[in-house]
């Protein structure tokens, strides 16, 4: 592992979207893509120190914006790629929907549906995913197979 990709130019890696116009995820500095689904970090360097100590850094030595899911770009963007579609990270709470703070709706339209569809796919195709993206997408695929077995045999 190393540190985050420093980004330059304000597009999303995946998608070119432009960072600063991304929205607000309900954790602390985090913005979304509304196109591909990939995140960043915009306020701070929220990278553990530890995991910072062991490369010799400190969190002045990480740029941000930076894209805190770094692991899972390959992932994410098969998936954009194939479908077109979000994949949906970040981390929300509630669905969005009728999300209101202070009285007033957000106008937020959480990708929760997005995250689920993505999951969906990763867990109905973790065979050929693992052997493409394997240890380093940022995914547990024995849980993967754990749930389709599950699923497997609901039917
Ligand atoms: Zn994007």
């Amino acid at each position: 592992m190393e540190l985050p990709k420093q980004i330059t130019n304000d597009k999303c890696l995946i998608c070119g979207y432009e960072i600063s116009s991304m929205n607000w995820s309900d954790y602390n500095g985090q913005v979304w893509c509304p196109k591909c689904g990939l995140t960043y970090q915009r306020i701070e360097c929220k990278l553990k120190e530890e995991y910072l100590k062991s490369l010799g850094k400190t969190k002045k030595d990480v740029k941000v914006p930076y894209c805190d899911i770094e692991e899972m770009i390959p992932l994410i963007k098969e998936y954009f790629e194939l479908t077109g579609k979000s994949a949906g990270q970040g981390a929300f709470m509630g669905t969005g929907q009728d999300y209101v703070r202070d009285g007033i709706k957000s106008g937020n339209t959480y990708p929760v549906e997005a995250k689920k569809e993505f999951n969906k796919w990763v867990i109905e195709n973790y065979k050929e995913l693992e052997k493409e993206f394997g240890d380093g997408a940022g995914i547990d695929w024995e849980k993967c197979k754990e749930i389709k077995n599950k699923n497997r045999a609901k039917k």
